[in-house]
């Protein structure tokens, strides 16, 4: 393949050919060991620019230090990326395909002609037509969520670099494992980095900025029946997967479900459910950006499943009990105590001639638990699409422009 590529795009396309897919059933940390083999190359690039203090620690974090290059008091900015891809979709022999000069014509991918990428499913690839843009070959996702951002951080460190005029305070740079398996700070060690704030590259389109996330609670139902042997169970059983299955038919669907619901609203989506006759188990994620409101759309679960029991006379001897676990909270709540972490960035997005889009992620990131654990952690775009399946794609430009805005963001005039 003849790669015409150079900067972010040139590293991008080398990184997501290292397998780094993360597992959610694994116990270790990092929860796959194939997530080092990109950390450590990370390491040796980081050194070769001159990074002296460049290491992965014991966990498989990688961290850095660009020392400041002038005397002005300056806070200590942290550049943070995710090695990890998401276990959803295959990651392992992603073959990047560069499509230069796009034309606007639907994309087929060579593995796996079935797989089309078109302006009509992605009206954000019309931005791209005459453009680069870069997708995967078909069986696998590409990997720019978030191996955009890894790109852009380390082409970001080169330009440093190469370019010393460029006047700036102390920069960290962090790489993270499994962020998509919702581990990614579970050993980070948030004083040794030593960072006043930080920021996360992990956005999808041109000039999104986010520094709003759901808060997140983890709600189970745990319901008791009566078991009885079923052939003499007439009036005696009350199946509790019955009571489970009615529960679950009361709950909401045209409001505060994950398919009835968009921008600002929470839902409750019950995404596990277990058991036998005797007794079952929901399990339901509870999501608003409104931390109160978490509270109240449990209390309606629980009154929904206490009103299945108490309406039916069959299921009288069963009972229902609640648990509620904290999952991760609005990172506004605290980005909002330093807005300059925000003017910062967005007076970069505009010196580089981007228009800020500033929204809320339904979702959370690795931003959302760093900011709780004293590091101010907002969100910066990187370009990646349709992420977490085959059709992922990214734009070059997208990226450069990403490059562009961290070396605004650090520069001292
Ligand atoms: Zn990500």
């Amino acid at each position: 393949m003849s790669v015409k590529v150079s900067g972010a795009a040139e590293r991008f396309m080398r990184y997501v050919q290292i397998d780094t897919q993360s597992d959610p059933n694994s116990v270790s940390f990092p929860s796959t060991s194939k997530q080092l083999n990109l950390s450590h190359l990370l390491v040796e690039e980081l050194k070769a620019f001159g990074i002296q203090d460049a290491h992965v620690d014991a966990h498989g974090y990688v961290m850095a230090t660009i020392p400041a290059n002038t005397n002005a008091s300056t806070p200590v900015i942290c550049f943070c990326a995710h090695v990890d891809t998401a276990p959803d979709c295959s990651g392992t022999g992603v073959r990047p395909i560069l499509h230069e000069q796009y034309t606007g014509a639907p994309i087929v991918l060579p593995d796996d002609p079935q797989q089309m990428i078109s302006t009509d499913q992605y009206p954000y690839l019309k931005n791209f037509i005459g453009k680069s843009i870069i997708t995967a070959s078909g069986k696998t996702l590409l990997g720019a969520d978030d191996k955009a951002g890894v790109a852009i951080i380390m082409e970001f460190a080169k330009r440093l670099s190469v370019n010393t005029s460029i006047a700036h305070g102390p920069i960290k740079i962090l790489f993270t494992p499994d962020e998509e398996v919702g581990r990614g700070t579970e050993h980070l060690d948030i004083q040794k980095l030593g960072a006043d704030f930080a920021y996360t590259l992990d956005g999808g389109e041109l000039g999104c900025f986010e520094m709003e996330t759901f808060s997140a609670d983890a709600l189970t139902l745990y319901i008791d029946g009566v078991i009885a042997h079923p052939g003499a169970a007439k009036g005696v059983m009350q199946n509790a997967i019955k009571i489970a299955a009615s529960i679950i038919e009361a709950l909401p669907k045209d409001e505060l479900s994950p398919e009835s619901t968009e921008g600002r609203m929470g839902f409750v989506h019950p995404n596990h459910i277990s058991g036998g006759a005797e007794s079952a188990t929901i399990e339901c994620l509870v999501r608003d950006f409104d931390t109160k409101n978490l509270a109240k759309h449990a209390q309606r679960v629980l009154e929904i499943a206490q009103q299945v029991i108490q309406s039916n006379p069959a299921y009288h001897k069963a009972s229902v009990r609640m648990e509620v676990k904290e999952q991760y909270r609005n990172m506004r709540e605290i980005i909002d105590q330093y807005p300059h972490i925000m003017d910062r960035a967005l007076a970069a997005y505009k010196k580089a001639g981007i228009e800020p889009i500033v929204e809320p992620i339904r979702g959370g990131t690795d931003g959302s638990r760093m900011s709780f654990m004293g590091l101010p952690t907002p969100n910066i775009f990187t370009g990646m699409q349709a992420i977490h399946s085959k059709h992922e794609w990214i734009g070059v430009e997208d990226m450069e422009k990403a490059v562009e805005v961290l070396v605004n963001l650090v520069e001292i005039n």
